[in-house]
C-alpha cells in the first residue's frame, strides 16, 4: 500500500503526494526560545525527524522550514526580568535547542528562520490583509477580522460562525472558547522592544510569522505542515487565514500534528512545571539515544505517558538490538543460505515498510524488528542461521536505523573512541599470549570503569559500550 498520512483538515487517513515533482515542501512550527525545550517539544519533533526520514526512504527529496519564535509575550517578559536584550536572551536557548536536537540527531530542516529577521515581510503581509478588508485598526494596533475568512475554523473543526464580530485578542495564546479577532500588529508599549514599519512602531503578534515564513520560502501552498496538536488552534487556525484571502488557494494540502507527552495523565508543559529536559535525562545517566527511542516507540497520533520505567524499557530494548547486531557480525555461522531465513528478511522487511506507510506506525514497525529477532535468534541457536543470510540481516537492521537510530551509542565526552578501545583490546591480547595477567587484567578493569565490557568468546574478543 502507498504512504498515508492521517490529515487534521480532512479528518482523513489519506495517500500522500506532492505537489511538485517529489520535492517535498514542508514547514515545522519550531520552539519558543524562551527556555530550554523539554522532552514533550522533543517528543514533536522527533516525529517531524522519523517523518523526514521515511519521506526519503519513500524517494522523495525535502524542502523542509522550521521558524525560530524569537520574539512572544513571554519572551518579552523574562528578557525584560532579566535585564538583557531580546537577542541576548533568545541566543542562549537557541543554541540549548540545536545541541539538544543534535544529541537527539533529529536532522536539521533545510532551512531554520528567525521571526526578527522577517519583520518587514510580516509588515508587508498585514499590509497586503489591509488591501483585502481582512483588518481594522485599535489603538494603533492592527488585528485580523475573523469574521471576513468564511472558512474560519475549518482546521479544528469549530463553528465560530456565532462569535461576536469585533471581540478581539491581544495575547499570543488563547484557546477555542476565546475564539475572536487576533492581533497581527501590536503597537510599541512602555518599554518593549519596537520595529519601525509601515505600520508603526511595534512588534508582530505570534501567528503572523509562520504564514509569512513559509509561503516566502515554500510558495503558496505547502505540501505538509507539523506540528504540535496543542497548535491546531489557534496558531494553525490563524495561519490559514493570515495565507488563503491573498493567495485565493490552499495553504496546506495535509496538516499533521503529533499527540501530547504527558506526565501522570497531565500534558507535560513548562507553565506546569511537570516537565524533564534532555539535559535533565542526560544527566541522570540515560543515553540520548535512549531518549530518542521512548520517543519513536509510540505512533505520533497516541498520547505518550512519560515514565523512568518507560526510559529504563527503552534502554533495554536498545540493548537486546545492539547484541543482535553484534552477533549477526562475531558470530561463526556454517556456509550456505538459509532460504526460508531470506524470505523471513523479505517478510520482516515489507512489514516494516507497510508499518511506517501508514501513517508512521512506528510501534508497528518496531514489533516486525523484534518478531524477526526472535525468530532469527532462535534459528542462530539451532544452527539454522547460514553466513550467507548475514548480509540480508545487516541490511534490515540498516534500514530500522535509517529510521530510528539508535544502534550507535553515543560517545561520552572524555570517553574512549572506538580506535582507543580496539588498540587497548590488541593490547590485551598480546598481554595475554606473553602471560602478563597483571597487565591484561588491569586493561580490562580500566576499560570496565569507562563503560566499556570485554567479552571473551569462542571467537575472540569482543567489547561493547555499556
Ligand atoms: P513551543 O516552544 O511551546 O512553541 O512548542 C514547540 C513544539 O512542541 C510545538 O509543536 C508544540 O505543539 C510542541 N509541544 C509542546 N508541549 C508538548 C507536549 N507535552 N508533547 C508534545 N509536543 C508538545
Ligand atoms: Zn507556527
Amino acid at each position: 500500500m502507498a504512504l498515508r498520512f492521517y490529515n487534521t483538515l480532512t479528518q482523513q487517513v489519506e495517500t500522500f503526494s506532492t505537489l511538485h515533482d517529489n520535492v517535498v515542501r514542508m514547514y515545522t512550527c519550531g520552539p519558543t526560545v524562551y527556555n530550554y525545550v523539554h522532552i514533550g517539544n522533543l517528543r514533536t519533533f522527533t516525529f517531524q525527524d522519523v517523518l523526514r526520514r521515511w519521506l526519503r526512504h519513500r524517494g522523495y527529496t525535502l524542502d523542509h522550514v522550521m521558524n525560530i519564535t524569537d520574539v512572544e509575550d513571554k519572551i518579552i517578559r523574562n528578557a525584560a526580568a532579566q535585564h538583557k536584550s531580546l537577542a541576548e536572551y533568545t541566543e542562549v536557548y537557541t543554541q540549548g535547542f540545536f545541541e539538544d536536537t543534535a544529541q537527539l540527531r533529529l536532522e536539521r530542516p533545510e532551512r531554520v528562520v528567525k521571526a526578527t529577521e522577517h519583520i518587514d515581510d510580516m509588515a508587508a503581509t498585514i499590509q497586503k490583509l489591509t488591501d483585502q478588508g481582512c483588518t481594522y485598526v485599535s489603538d494603533g494596533s492592527v488585528y485580523y477580522r475573523i469574521s471576513s475568512f468564511p472558512t474560519y475554523g475549518k482546521l479544528s473543526h469549530n463553528d465560530f460562525s456565532g462569535i461576536r464580530a469585533g471581540a478581539r485578542v491581544d495575547v499570543d495564546e488563547y484557546d477555542k472558547a476565546d475564539a475572536r479577532d487576533f492581533v497581527l500588529w501590536k503597537a510599541q508599549k512602555d518599554g518593549e522592544p519596537a520595529w519601525d514599519t509601515p505600520l508603526g512602531p511595534g512588534r508582530p503578534g505570534w501567528h503572523i510569522e509562520c504564514s509569512v515564513m513559509a509561503m516566502k520560502y515554500l510558495g503558496e501552498t505547502l505540501d505538509i505542515h507539523t506540528g504540535g496538536v496543542d497548535l491546531t488552534f489557534p496558531h494553525h487556525e490563524n495561519e490559514i487565514a493570515q495565507a488563503e484571502p491573498l493567495t485565493g488557494k490552499p495553504f496546506v494540502r495535509y496538516w499533521l500534528h503529533a499527540e501530547h507527552l504527558s506526565v501522570d495523565g497531565q500534558k507535560m508543559s513548562k507553565s506546569l512545571g511537570n516537565f524533564y529536559t534532555l539535559r535533565d535525562l542526560v544527566a541522570k545517566g540515560y543515553a540520548p539515544e535512549t531518549v530518542r527511542y521512548l520517543l519513536e516507540s509510540v505512533p505520533y497520533r497516541k498520547k505518550l505517558n512519560f515514565t523512568m520505567d518507560g526510559l529504563k524499557a527503552a534502554a533495554t530494548s536498545i540493548e537486546r538490538l545492539r547484541n543482535y547486531k553484534l552477533r549477526v557480525e562475531t558470530d561463526k555461522f556454517a556456509s550456505g543460505l538459509n532460504e526460508k531465513i531470506t524470505e523471513r528478511t523479505r517478510q520482516a522487511t515489507a512489514a516494516f515498510d507497510e508499518a511506517l506507510d501508514d501513517d508512521l506506525n512506528t510501534a508497528g514497525a518496531l514489533g516486525a524488528v523484534f518478531e524477526y529477532l526472535r525468530d532469527t535468534n532462535s534459528a542462530m541457536d539451532a544452527g539454522e542461521f547460514l553466513a550467507g543470510n548475514i548480509p540480508a540481516a545487516l541490511e534490515f537492521l540498516d534500514r530500522f536505523d535509517s529510521v530510528f537510530d539508535v544502534l550507535r551509542p553515543t560517545a561520552k565526552t572524555g570517553g574512549l573512541s572506538d580506535a582507543d578501545v580496539d588498540a587497548l583490546v590488541a593490547e590485551r591480547n598480546a598481554a595475554k599470549k606473553s602471560r602478563d595477567f597483571k597487565r591484561s587484567d588491569q586493561i580490562r578493569s580500566d576499560l570496565a570503569s569507562k563503560g566499556i565490557l570485554i567479552e571473551d568468546t569462542k571467537e575472540g574478543v569482543r567489547w561493547k559500550r555499556q
